[in-house]
């Protein structure tokens, strides 16, 4: 299973619960999918997550934070992420 976040980009809007802080009907935006690969009983899914302008501005601030930082010790030292 995985999860593939993206921001800032095309944003499709509706109502509908936050996955992130959980909170209920609110104004939420499309901000990537979680995927889990087919097997054995099971088939491959691939679902949208949506989330609301608080955790979107979360997610930004993450990400702002993760480009300004030099590249982390465990990315340089090659291993497995
Ligand atoms: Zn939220």
């Amino acid at each position: 299973m995985s999860v593939r976040l993206r921001i800032g980009g095309p944003l499709i809007a509706g109502m509908g619960p936050c996955f992130m802080c959980q909170r209920g009907y609110i104004q939420v935006v499309a901000c990537g999918e979680l995927t889990r690969n087919g097997g054995p009983g099971h088939e491959a899914t691939e679902i949208p997550l949506y989330v609301c302008g608080a955790c979107e501005g979360k997610l930004t601030l993450l990400l702002a934070d993760a480009l300004r930082s030099p590249v982390r010790p465990y990315v340089a030292a090659g291993l497995p992420h």
